[in-house]
């Protein structure tokens, strides 16, 4: 049922941010407190039982049901940045995009080694996003737990590509 709710919430953008590309746009699902109350206790349900001692999301839209997330599990949230937006001390990942390179940053003292954490974003496409999400946890000797995201791009196997860093993966609508 939940998946039927956040698939007729999402509005297809044709043509955004470039032509050919048909952007998923999440923000009408914002505008429904009760269906976005769903999704986090969707997440919580389905997460049951494993270990998770950090959330990380990553930005932007990352940040809106990772930090509901956190808060309910009773565990710290992290946000991953892109470049030049974290004020503190960082540690940085950069990795490919279909045209150039992206960076992602954290802050040194975001995690504590040995925690496990687990990933959400809003959407997984090719899974590039995550994949460098997790180098960057890894490195600062954390362990991944798992992914969760609200929709995910079944076509472009973003699933395969995560399947070997974890086996943990709720993805709530396709
Ligand atoms: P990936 O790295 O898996 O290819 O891309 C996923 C990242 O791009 C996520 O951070 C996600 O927010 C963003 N993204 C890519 N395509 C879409 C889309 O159609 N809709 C939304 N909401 N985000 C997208």
């Amino acid at each position: 049922m939940i998946t039927q709710q956040i698939k007729s919430a999402i509005r297809d953008i044709p043509d955004f941010p470039k032509p050919g590309i048909i952007f998923k746009d999440i923000t009408p699902i914002l505008k429904d407190p009760v269906l976005c109350e769903n999704i986090v206790n969707a997440f919580v349900e389905q997460l049951k039982g494993k270990r998770i001692d950090v959330i990380a999301g990553i930005e932007s839209r990352g940040f809106l049901f990772g930090l509901t997330l956190a808060t309910k599990l009773g565990v710290p949230f992290v946000p991953i940045r892109k470049a030049g937006k974290l004020p503190f001390t960082i540690k940085q990942k950069a990795y490919k995009l279909e045209y150039g390179t992206a960076i992602i940053e954290c802050h040194i003292d975001a995690f504590e080694p040995g925690q496990h954490v687990l990933i959400h974003d809003d959407l997984l496409a090719t899974g590039g996003t995550v994949t460098a999400a997790s180098e960057l946890i890894k490195e600062m000797g954390c362990e991944i737990a798992g992914f969760c995201f609200v929709v995910e791009l079944g076509f472009l196997e973003g699933r395969q590509r995560i399947a070997p860093i974890s086996d943990t993966l709720v993805v709530l609508a396709e």
